[in-house]
């Protein structure tokens, strides 16, 4: 089975000339969900002290990497989700403006931080994660993501830190 096989793609979603990759198709099948869990854990330092997952769909993956590997998991969130204290990043996505969250206490100094998230497109969402875990003084080990848009040149936006994905657009 390809893994790239099992993910849809939905036209004009969420607007006109976008092409949405929908994962929910391979979530669904049992052994591709394996195989993109397994295959993204063979990128991730085995040193790495926690993996940050990215709201919403960076949950998933990054959760289940997390139960893998052994490794405390940190939700970054949307804003107004987390209850404790917390730092805010901003940034601009394919569709608008968002900011995403952390909560102060996620991260300890000099910890060893993977980035999870289901697809790179601009690499704005990451930046800003890798923006706040700079803040709380962590390292930035790597970020892995199941699909990478080739055309949207996000690794230029993360310049200096290492990006591995599975499936290329
Ligand atoms: P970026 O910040 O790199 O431009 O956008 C990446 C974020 O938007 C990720 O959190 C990802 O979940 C979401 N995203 C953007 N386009 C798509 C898409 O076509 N499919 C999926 N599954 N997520 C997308």
């Amino acid at each position: 089975m390809e893994l790239k096989d099992t993910i849809r793609a939905i036209e004009n979603y969420p607007k006109e000339k976008v092409i949405f990759r929908d994962i929910t198709t391979l979530l669904k099948d049992k052994d591709a969900f394996k195989k993109a869990v397994d295959e993204m854990a063979t990128k991730i330092d085995k040193d790495v002290d926690k993996i940050i997952g990215v709201e919403a769909r960076g949950f998933i993956f990054g959760a289940a990497l997390a139960y893998k590997l052994n490794k405390g998991f940190v939700p970054a969130r949307k804003p107004g989700k987390l209850p404790y204290d917390k730092l805010i990043e901003s940034y601009e996505l394919e569709y608008g403006k968002d900011s995403i969250e952390i909560h102060k206490d996620a991260i300890n100094p000099g910890e060893k931080i993977v980035i999870v998230d289901d697809l790179l497109a601009t690499g704005g969402t990451s930046k800003a994660c890798v923006d706040l875990v700079k803040r709380l003084k962590g390292e930035v080990s790597s970020i892995v993501f199941l699909i990478e848009l080739l055309d949207l040149k996000g690794r230029e936006t993360l310049k200096g830190v290492k990006v591995e994905s599975i499936i290329k657009y």
